[in-house]
């Protein structure tokens, strides 16, 4: 398969999940690849996990999968993060935390691809999010294409093929990733591909963020997709989880 949906940082918002996977199946794609964080911050955990299992061949642990299973983990969360992270635990059955706890921390579709949730260096839960931290995430890995998710802002970097082992910031460009607007993947560059975030997007656009790769036409693009965020926002006041989480799905922050 050459064509891949790219989902990461669904959070637990379902609204955002169904509308998304909608799409994906009018895009006629039926290779899905989940970069994590299923859940945390929203109301539906485990219909989230449910759709996940059912769809996505390859799917990541994100730091909110992974503190909800590891309650050791869970202590470098606080504020709402934590808050959310203590209720899902409470509301998911054994079934869904298994679920959970058997995520690995990569996978490979291919040869090509290399599949991590925030870093694929060490320091795994850095936000890559500008080219200086970029340039140390390139190398963390030796495949021409890492996807990640975490920072729930569509971005791409580039650097060059044959760079030197040390990367700094200005070997690096970084790419805003419009709506439908595709990134052509070179052949002599290697590439850092973020698809935003499913359910809780914060570039300031609320509608639900994913993005399509396409290793044949070697292009990667990112789809936005309305979808409810009155229900979704209804929902987390109905499940008593913090008013802040409800708000700022409206803002898209
Ligand atoms: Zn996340």
């Amino acid at each position: 398969m050459s064509r891949y949906a790219v989902i990461s940082d669904i959070h637990g918002n379902l609204h955002a999940l169904q509308s998304v996977l909608m799409r994906i199946d009018r895009l006629e794609l039926t290779e899905l690849i989940c970069l994590g964080d299923i859940v945390g911050y929203g109301p539906f955990p485990d219909s989230c996990i449910d759709l996940v299992v059912k769809h996505c061949r390859v799917t990541v642990q994100g730091n909110h999968d992974r503190a909800v299973v590891d309650s050791g983990y869970a202590d470098e969360f606080n504020g709402p993060a934590r808050e959310v992270i203590d209720w899902t635990r409470q509301v998911l059955g054994p079934l869904h935390m298994d679920a959970l706890c058997r995520l690995p921390e990569s996978d490979h579709p291919n040869e090509s691809l290399l599949c991590v949730h925030g870093s694929p260096t060490e320091a795994e839960t850095d936000y890559v999010q500008d080219a200086g931290i970029a340039a140390q995430a390139f190398g963390g890995f030796s495949e021409p294409i890492c996807l990640l998710g975490h920072t729930h802002v569509p971005m791409v970097f580039e650097a060059p093929a044959d760079a030197p082992p040390v990367l700094r910031a200005p070997d690096v460009v970084a790419y805003l990733l419009q709506d439908g607007v595709p990134i052509c993947l070179e052949a002599d560059r290697r590439y850092i591909c973020n698809p935003g975030s499913v359910g809780q997007p914060r570039d300031a656009d609320p509608r639900a963020s994913f993005a399509v790769l396409d290793l044949e036409a070697r292009t990667f693009t990112v789809h936005r997709e309305q979808y409810d965020i009155g229900a979704a926002q209804a929902a987390t006041e109905r499940a008593g989880l913090p008013i802040v989480l409800a708000e700022r799905l409206a803002l898209g922050a």
